[in-house]
């Protein structure tokens, strides 16, 4: 398939999920070939998960089918521009290329505004919305001490 067509999916999901009872919102994983490997759409309501965003639903599926946390190699198409979750999903799924239709202006005006969150991670914690404060560093430093001296670890 094309880039073209590549997102025409991507967006067709994003439509056909309105009428399942989701957000507005579908993303396919493709090959650069051009050979989807898997799709997402938006699941937040449906499965009462947050985290269900298109992007990550696909992600999700791309990873398990492939068998791999590492998509390198693969492109995706998403029918809006990434929340910050999502994008930091795909930096960690090292996915190569994304390609988005509406951008996050077009989703502020029918209301999914997630600039919030963008404007959250440009403030020190101690400025943010999301109170957030220091607990039990140095037992929780134990655990990384463990990881660090793990020989056989995989490393992601
Ligand atoms: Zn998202």
């Amino acid at each position: 398939m094309t880039k073209e067509e590549l997102m025409r999916k991507a967006i067709e999901l994003s439509k056909e999920n309105i009428e399942n009872g989701g957000g507005p919102f579908g993303a396919v994983i493709a090959t650069k070939e051009g050979e989807i490997v898997a799709t997402g759409v938006n699941r937040v309501t449906s499965s009462c998960d947050p985290t269900a965003h298109a992007e990550v639903s696909a992600i999700r599926a791309a990873a398990a089918k492939l068998g791999t946390f590492n998509l390198s190699g693969y492109e995706i198409y998403t029918s809006c521009e990434p929340c910050p979750m999502c994008l930091g999903a795909i930096y960690w799924a090292r996915l190569d290329k994304m390609y988005y239709g509406n951008n996050k202006t077009d989703a502020k005006d029918i209301g999914f505004d997630d600039s919030f969150i963008y404007d959250e991670l440009e403030l020190k914690p101690e400025n943010r919305k999301l109170p957030s404060e220091i607990l039990l560093h140095n037992e929780a430093l134990t655990a990384f001490k463990a990881w660090a001296a793990k020989e056989d670890k995989i490393e992601y």
